[in-house]
Parts: structure tokens; C-alpha cells; sequence
């Protein structure tokens, strides 16, 4: 057996809906809804920092998640991205991705950029509800935030990009 360790990077970004009609859906973030603040646009629940997840994982395995199997989930009316996220946990598993690898998540790190919500209050929550989701322990998961002093339309406060790399071992049979 021979133990590889792999890096996956993955981005997503969202603009807030334009009109928010006060009871429509709310925000969320890395699993964590925002009840106060406005939801970003998207046929789902539009949760940058799980897409991104998604997109990171999909950058090891090869399977794509997003703008596939997610698409298809939302078109039968499943727009909560903790499933889509679930499912991108599942290629993990040898016998779901296509080169039949097996793959261990140990760390995520998340990197959020927005003007608002101020985030600084809800990183613990954000950590705390991504290692539920990931089966992991806090300590193995980041979250930092920046609005970058207003220089693109997130820091201006138009939407959310996150960028998300994640840390992923993989233990490889060795053939003679
Ligand atoms: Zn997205």
C-alpha cells in the first residue's frame, strides 16, 4: 500500500437576489443559514462555500458533481446543497469515481470573499457545521474572510465567492 496525499481546489460565486420579497430564502453559508441577510441567486439553495467544496472534491476525483449530478438533483426539486455535498463525499469511495480510488477527506480550507454578512461572528458556526457535514474534527477545517477592500463586486457587496482547497489521502495499492 502506498499513501499519496492530494490537493483539491475549487471556486463558486453567487450574486444576491436583486429583490428579496422579505420571505423567500434566506442565506446560507458552508451549511449555516443566515436568517437576517438576503439569499444569493441560484436555481438552489446557492451555498457558495458548499459548491466550492463540491468543485474541490470533483478536482481529485474527476466526477463531476456541479453542472451535472447537482443540475439534475435541482431539477427534481432537491435544492439543498448539503445533499449535493453528500454526494460528492460519496466519489470518495472506490467503487464511485471512475479510476477506483480510495480517498480519505482529512482537512478543508475555506476562504470566503464578501462585504457582507459581516462573517467574523459566524466562523466558528460555519467550522463547526463543516466538519459535521465532513465527518471531520473542527481543527480540520479553516475558514478565514476578507472583503478585500472593495476592489471586485463581492467586496462591494454584490454577491460571495469562496474559494476551497481540500487535503485528501489516498491509499493506492502498489502492483508489481
Ligand atoms: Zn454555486
Amino acid at each position: 500500500m502506498k499513501e499519496i496525499w492530494r490537493n483539491g481546489i475549487g471556486q463558486d460565486s453567487h450574486r444576491f437576489v436583486l429583490e428579496d420579497d422579505g420571505e423567500g430564502k434566506r442565506l446560507m453559508l458552508g451549511g449555516v443559514l443566515f436568517p437576517n441577510e438576503p439569499a444569493l441567486e441560484g436555481n438552489s439553495d446557492a451555498d457558495v462555500v458548499l459548491h466550492a467544496l463540491c468543485n474541490a472534491i470533483s478536482s481529485v476525483t474527476g466526477v463531476r458533481i456541479l453542472g451535472s449530478l447537482a443540475d439534475r438533483l435541482c431539477a427534481q426539486g432537491i435544492t439543498d446543497s448539503t445533499v449535493y455535498l453528500r454526494e460528492a463525499l460519496h466519489t470518495l469511495d472506490p467503487a464511485h469515481n471512475p479510476s477506483g480510488r480510495l480517498y480519505e477527506l482529512m482537512g478543508i480550507a475555506v476562504s470566503i470573499e464578501a462585504k457582507r454578512p459581516h462573517l467574523a461572528k459566524n466562523i466558528e458556526a460555519m467550522r463547526i457545521r463543516l466538519a459535521q457535514l465532513c465527518k471531520l474534527e473542527v481543527g480540520d477545517v479553516g475558514v478565514t474572510a476578507t472583503s478585500g477592500e472593495g476592489l471586485t463586486d463581492f467586496g462591494r457587496g454584490l454577491g460571495v465567492a469562496a474559494i476551497v482547497s481540500v487535503s485528501i489521502r489516498e491509499i493506492r495499492e502498489i502492483r508489481e
